[in-house]
């Protein structure tokens, strides 16, 4: 009787262990003095939880994989991520583009070119 009691105590001092036989001790005095029913609702409770993270986490990598496109830029085909319908600029060119149907853009037309204009004073 006194080995399996320091053997308890032993499981019981070692972390996730522990945790189980304290909260099964729980369970059983919640039972014994008529209160099974809050233990129910706890449970119940906790189960109401878990099913909604792992839901609305289904939920949210859904909405990411059809908002996240990942393609190659068409200016230089460096492939990098951008999120649809929203502008972004390559981050190998700097060209300024927009994702449209899971592909990137030009937001400038082709052969357009940046030119910086530099004012020469008459001499
Ligand atoms: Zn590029």
């Amino acid at each position: 009787m006194d080995r399996i009691f320091s053997k308890i105590v032993s499981f019981n001092q070692s972390g996730l262990g522990g945790c189980l036989i304290r909260l099964i001790l729980f369970g059983i005095f919640l039972a014994t003095i008529g209160l099974g029913w809050l233990l129910h609702g706890l449970l119940v409770v906790l189960a109401v939880t878990l099913t909604l993270l792992v839901i609305s986490w289904f939920v949210f990598s859904w909405w990411l994989k059809r908002k996240i496109v990942e393609s190659a830029c068409p200016a230089c085909n460096y492939e990098f991520m951008g999120f649809t319908g929203k502008k972004c600029t390559c981050p190998n060119c700097r060209e300024s583009l927009v994702v449209e149907g899971g592909k990137f853009k030009r937001l400038s037309s082709i052969g357009a070119i940046d030119v910086q204009i530099v004012d020469v004073a008459d001499n």
